[in-house]
């Protein structure tokens, strides 16, 4: 093989194993590194805020987070064992994909938390379809093997605009903390905007 042809190739296995290392194997959403990376380009491309209008490639006039904790995972995985755990992640991922704009960013943070970004929507588009996705997951994720279990939530909502956050990790932080609020002031099963308790 001549060396473009190998450099070509090598180019190509390079591409393939970035998407792989950005990429969740359980769920195929986003993991954490990929969240980051992503949420960090569009959001330097995107927020048309504090006169930098003209910097921006991307107009938008807010930036959202939804930030979701499921409930009681532990006692899902010592219940029902931890192939079902990884069922409902799997099939929470899917819905999460499926319920979200194209444009939306969807990734697993961590074990059991997922983030999603949305473009262009305001605290108050984000916080209606989070309460959506609440209470969609936990109508219609079933497992066939066992009618009883319920999926429920905790969800965080925060918006550029209604949290002055500066960074995309800023605003995660700030979702996240309503996040806590919804899981430990407000029993589960629930969703808080950051304008709320700030
Ligand atoms: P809370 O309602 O307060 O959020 O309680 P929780 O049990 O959901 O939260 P906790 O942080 O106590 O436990 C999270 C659990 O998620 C523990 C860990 O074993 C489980 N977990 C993390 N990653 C995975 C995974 O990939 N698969 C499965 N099956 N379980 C996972
Ligand atoms: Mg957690
Ligand atoms: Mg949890």
């Amino acid at each position: 093989m001549d060396k473009d042809k190998e450099i070509k190739k090598l180019k190509a296995e390079i591409e393939k194993l970035k998407k792989l290392v950005i990429r969740d194997e359980l769920t195929g959403v986003l993991n954490r590194r990929g969240l980051n990376e992503e949420l960090s380009i569009l959001f330097n491309e995107a927020i048309a805020l504090n006169g930098h209008r003209h910097k921006r490639k991307l107009h938008v006039d807010d930036f959202s987070i939804i930030f979701i904790d499921i409930d009681n995972f532990k006692k899902i995985n010592d219940i029902y064992g931890h192939n079902v755990g990884d069922l409902a992640l799997k099939k929470i991922a899917a819905f999460l994909r499926k319920k979200m704009r194209s444009i939306d960013i969807v990734g697993r943070f961590g074990g059991e938390e997922f983030a999603i970004a949305m473009l262009g929507a305001s605290e108050d588009d984000a916080y209606k379809k989070a309460k959506d996705i609440k209470e969609d997951i936990k109508r219609d994720i079933k497992f066939a093997k066992y009618k009883n279990l319920k999926v429920t939530l905790s969800v965080g909502v925060a918006s550029v605009k209604e949290s002055v956050a500066k960074s995309v990790l800023e605003l995660i932080v700030c979702a996240d903390k309503a996040m806590y609020e919804a899981k430990h002031n407000r029993g589960k099963d629930n969703v808080v905007r950051y304008s709320e308790i700030s």
